[in-house]
């Protein structure tokens, strides 16, 4: 693709447009004259394709089409592009480099809520005073109610003036009919936070730490466009002959203040007349997050400068949102995964927190990392990245140390709290003491009693839901899979049921083991889990307020809002749950986190699973000691000498780092290579096993002299072999550089040859193997 299309003065004669259907790719339409003014990239369109009409989007301008006798578009939908020529630019990109057809990629940068028609603004009806002149007219006793509320407001939406008046629309009409009010429809914008009252806040004055990395920041914002980026590196003799880079890596410990420096450089770049966007993992994307920064920037008269973005709003909220941003409004979009596409333009600068989460990467096509989006997005329209992280990713902080990102670390808390001491304790020997599998040890029992008797909160921290993760005989061995899904199932007490977390499968409990010889009647005994856990609490702290908070107890968003607003006040004493409470979150009375397996996510089929526990290690612990007593950390695991576990009992990322990227480096995993995953995927699996090995062949035969390193490995089953009754075989690409092998994939795919009923998808940086 020629990147002069793209320039927005260009006139062409010719739209090219990708179909709201997957055909997979784009056709060209002649644009009528009357048309001519009002069609851009990025314009929906309605155009004929065959009998019959259908909805589009322009992606490009051309003079010169390859096709002859092209038809005309037939007319322009709504007076505003949805998707900005820069999104589109980027939708491009990700078509090409995650493999995935055109209108695929289109639909990912804008919302569902946007691209349907009917779920356009909402209009509502207002109630207003107008101007009396004199006496009131005397009012029955009702009408007068209502008359006394809604003089004293002035003006506000009907339906709130009937619930708050306790009355009719009937009668608010009779005051309407004397000439007391008016009711008219208003397009009413839906405020998700209108509830909130959020008090705004000043920035703080910031310790060296975040003066250093702010400074560098700013300096790269101020950095005029155009100048040569080279010529500044000089100034910085210490950094590798590479021009100067506008993506920072902030190496920052949990509490040093790295928001502090998001919100300061965040200010920077609305004085400059840009906008921003802030993406957060969904999990922390908590009304707490979001009020960090309403606080700084959307109080006072400038009420929409920050716009909202995530799954949690309806429809019609998500709507509203994203159009504030698009018409310019709101100037700081935040939110997850998705809002890397919020039509925020100039933009200025995009900061991705907690750059190492794994929900950054979508699962289903396309399957897009928003934070390697963030970078791509910021090169191609001269915006800073800041990537935030206390555990940064392996790849961002190998970047970092090559040079290619500038690496700002901030190593201290910046309220000058210490950081939690960590003790791991052996959970073989307290195994060898008791009988069946321990939950607590006896240290972490009487570190709990201490802080029931301080008034003092505890968080215990397991990485499982259900009673026990699993149905497994202590006496045999025995454990109850998936029939589907070759994973074992859980065991969720309360239904008394074992449960698929893939495929959903439901089986009742066997009261003694299957297995003929064991017959072991305690088999429902075994097991760890989160209801386990709480019961065992239960039992050994019978006074002690105890809430669980996981995604079985987490169905209801409120649910959610509410436990937290409850931990806070003091109203529990002991917190305990998943990932959920991992972080994000401040409770400064939290003084004892207790992990209870730490080693529970280390032996899985990943090259990942170590840095995956060393994060979630490094991050729960993070969770203790915000306020002014220190916080004490219990790692109980029966692999305590795992490096994952050694180095965050030492808060220690740079020595993890260290051990695991020569681990990389030996395997040639990320990030001394990029991976394409392909799996195949059908529900006979000797057709499945032979298409792989089909295509590996071919795939092997036409990539033969590709160059840049490729290894292709496999096809070998997939670790959940038979995901909801498909059985998955993969192949492995490895090489050194993604762009070109990606744009070969996506010729050379959907030629592959495959049997029927076989499918064929493709995963470029896949995050999870599993
Ligand atoms: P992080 O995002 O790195 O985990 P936070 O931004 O949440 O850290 O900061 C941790 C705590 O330190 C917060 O309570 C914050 O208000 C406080 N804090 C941050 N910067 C300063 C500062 N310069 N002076 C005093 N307190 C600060
Ligand atoms: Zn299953």
């Amino acid at each position: 693709m020629d990147f002069g299309l793209w320039t927005l003065d260009f006139q062409g004669m010719i739209a090219r447009v990708t179909l709201e259907m997957a055909l997979g790719k784009e056709f060209d339409y002649l644009i009528p004259p009357g048309l001519a003014s009002q069609i851009e990239v990025g314009s929906r369109v309605q155009v004929p394709f065959g009998p019959r009409k259908m909805m589009g989007c322009v992606t490009a301008l051309a003079e010169q089409s390859a096709h002859a006798k092209l038809k005309p578009i037939l007319k322009v939908i709504g007076a505003q592009t949805l998707v900005t020529a820069k999104v589109m630019r980027l939708a491009r990109w990700i078509g090409e480099y995650y493999c995935c057809p055109p209108e695929i990629a289109l639909k990912s940068v804008l919302p569902e809520a946007v691209r349907q028609e009917q779920a356009g603004w909402r209009e509502r009806l207002y109630v207003r005073v107008l101007p009396t002149n004199g006496e009131l007219p005397k009012l029955p006793k009702r009408q007068k109610e209502v008359w006394n509320i809604i003089e004293e407001r002035r003006e506000m939406p009907l339906k709130e003036l009937i619930e708050l008046a306790e009355t009719t629309a009937a009668t608010v009409r009779k005051l309407e009919d004397q000439g007391l009010v008016s009711i008219l429809s208003q397009v009413s914008e839906r405020d998700p936070y209108a509830h909130e009252h959020i008090l705004p806040t000043q920035p703080l004055p910031l310790n060296p730490e975040q003066l250093k990395a702010l400074e560098a920041i700013l300096a790269v914002i101020d950095r005029k466009p155009g100048k040569s980026a080279a010529a500044k590196s000089a100034a910085k003799p210490s950094s590798i002959s590479t021009p100067l880079s506008s993506t920072f890596l902030l190496h920052g410990v949990t509490g040093s203040g790295k928001t502090e420096v998001y919100l300061q450089a965040l200010a920077h770049t609305l004085e400059q007349g840009k906008g921003a966007i802030v993406l957060v993992p969904e999990i922390s994307l908590t009304p707490q997050t979001v009020e960090r920064f309403k606080a700084r920037f959307s109080s006072g008269p400038q009420k929409t400068l920050v716009a909202v973005l995530h799954s949690h709003l309806s429809g019609g909220e998500r709507h509203d949102e994203w159009h504030k941003i698009r018409q310019g409004r709101a100037r700081i979009a935040i939110g997850a995964r998705s809002a890397i596409f919020a039509p925020v333009d100039p933009l200025g600068l995009i900061i991705v927190d907690e750059e190492h989460e794994h929900t950054y990467k979508q699962e289903e096509s396309p399957r897009y990392h928003a934070r390697d989006v963030a970078i791509v997005r910021g090169q191609m329209e001269g915006a800073t990245v800041v990537l935030g992280s206390a555990t940064p990713s392996l790849e961002s902080y190998y970047n970092a140390v090559k040079g290619k990102y500038r690496l700002l670390e901030m190593l201290n808390r910046a309220d000058d709290k210490k950081l939690p001491y960590v003790r791991v304790v052996d959970m073989r020997q307290t195994l060898r003491k008791g009988q069946g599998i321990p939950i607590f040890s006896p240290q972490l029992k009487e570190a709990i009693q201490q802080r029931l008797e301080r008034a003092e909160q505890t968080i215990l921290f397991l990485n499982r839901r259900g009673y026990s993760s699993s149905l497994q005989c202590p006496a045999c061995g025995y454990v109850a899979d998936c029939p589907n899904c070759s994973i074992s199932l859980t065991y969720h007490r309360q239904e008394q049921k074992l449960l698929c977390h893939i495929c959903g499968h439901s089986d009742r409990v066997p009261v003694v083991c299957p297995q003929p010889k064991c017959r072991n009647p305690q088999i429902r005994y075994a097991g760890l889990g989160t209801q386990k856990v709480e019961e065992t609490i239960a039992k050994l702290f019978p006074h002690a307020r105890v809430r669980r908070m996981d995604s079985d107890a987490l169905k209801r968003k409120d649910d959610f809002r509410k436990i937290l607003g409850d931990f806070r006040n003091g109203k529990i004493d002991i917190l305990l749950g998943t990932q959920m409470i991992a972080k994000g979150l401040h409770f400064p009375n939290v003084t004892l986190v207790g992990i209870v397996y730490a080693d529970m996510a280390l032996h899985q089929a990943d090259f990942r699973a170590g840095e995956r526990t060393f994060q979630l290690l490094t991050q729960v612990a993070g969770r203790a000691g915000r306020g002014d007593i220190e916080g004490e950390v219990f790692v109980q695991a029966f692999t305590p000498f795992h490096p994952a576990i050694q180095f965050a009992r030492r808060h220690d990322f740079k020595g993890y780092y260290d051990q695991e990227i020569e681990f990389r480096q030996q395997l040639r995993y990320p990030p001394f290579s990029r991976v394409a995953m392909l799996t195949l995927k059908g529900r006979n699996e000797e057709k499945v096993k032979f298409s792989a090995d089909h295509v590996k062949k071919s795939l092997e035969k036409e990539l033969k002299d590709f160059g840049f390193g490729l290894v292709i490995a496999g096809p070998g089953p997939a670790p959940l072999l038979r995901a909801e009754t498909y059985y998955r075989y993969q192949i492995m690409l490895r090489v050194e550089r993604m762009s070109p092998l990606s744009k070969r994939l996506a010729i050379l795919l959907p030629a592959a040859p495959l049997v029927e009923d076989v499918t064929l998808s493709v995963d470029i940086d896949p995050m999870d193997l599993g």
